[in-house]
């Protein structure tokens, strides 16, 4: 009697452990499919561009989808230091990627307090000087900080990924000589996935002509649109090419150019892109999975 006991506790004890080492694979296979549903629908790099109120200037942060980072322009001296704690507010340390568009001092006035507490990467200016105490100063703490300035022009790729994949070239300027220190801006291209974000200074007609006639994709989704809105930029052909979902102004409140002006709003309306603009909307932040474009402002107009 008592071995039959124990043979049936035996069986009973094989049956347990069966059946336990069955629940605990269905539980692995649980697990892991669950872990790869997680991995599956873990959120993709963003690419994130903030469009920063500086008042009548420009200024754009950039957070690259890798986690780089750039920053196109610093608005005027006293915008420098807010620009630097935006950045810093974000819990960035360093820009990889400094690019001065143009020697005028609504771009370059913020740029040495900007980047006064933050690592800089590489530097982009285009090649021409401006006799303004601002440009010198600029140049000197540069130079004082190791950096070297690298030419700013079309075809020079600044930055490319594979994962995730992206690239940031520089479509302007086409050429040396211009009138104005405007159309010397550097113009910059980032593609990530399936869209584009074009960024174009001050640039104006000479400029957008020359980009247009050499035939590279201007076509993009965002745009930051050039000179402050003004009518010397934002030529029809330009903008059909551009052919933006989305625009940003970047201006100050009641400034004494006008900008934006009526005819440049007018022609970006007829491409059906939507504006935002600094003075009315404050900061815009337009970011991207690559596929999707999102639009946040500091304030509604
Ligand atoms: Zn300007």
């Amino acid at each position: 009697m008592k071995k039959n006991i124990k043979k049936l506790l035996c069986v009973l004890l094989c049956i347990t452990s069966v059946f336990l080492l069955c629940s605990c694979e269905s539980l692995y296979e649980y697990l892991d499919s669950d872990l790869s549903a997680e991995e599956n629908s873990l959120p993709a790099p963003r690419l994130v561009s903030h469009f920063l109120d500086v008042g009548q200037g420009d200024s754009t942060f950039i957070q690259l989808p890798d986690g780089r980072t750039m920053l196109i322009d610093a608005g005027v001296t006293d915008e420098g230091d807010g620009i630097g704690k935006y950045i810093s507010d974000l819990g960035c340390k360093r820009i990889d990627f400094l690019i001065a568009t143009h020697p005028h001092s609504d771009h370059i006035g913020g740029m040495r307090r900007a980047i006064k507490e933050l690592e800089v990467g590489e530097v982009y200016m285009p090649k021409v000087t401006a006799d303004t105490f601002t440009y010198e100063k600029l140049l000197k703490e540069l130079g004082n900080r190791g950096l070297k300035v690298k030419t700013a022009k079309a075809g020079v790729r600044i930055a490319s990924s594979a994962d995730p994949q992206y690239t940031v070239d520089l479509l302007a300027p086409c050429g040396d000589n211009y009138e104005g220190l405007n159309d010397y801006s550097a113009v910059v291209m980032i593609r990530y996935g399936g869209v584009s974000f074009l960024y174009t200074g001050d640039a104006e007609l000479a400029s957008e002509t020359e980009m247009l006639k050499s035939g590279a994709d201007l076509s993009a989704d965002v745009v930051k649109i050039g000179h402050h809105g003004s009518s010397d930029s934002s030529c029809e052909e330009f903008v059909a090419a551009v052919g933006a979902s989305y625009g940003v102004i970047s201006c100050g409140e009641n400034n004494d150019y006008g900008h934006p002006h009526k005819q440049a709003l007018k022609r970006w309306e007829k491409a059906g892109t939507k504006l935002y603009r600094t003075d009315l909307n404050g900061t815009v932040i337009i970011s991207s999975d690559g596929s999707e474009i999102c639009v946040d402002t500091e304030r509604q107009e």
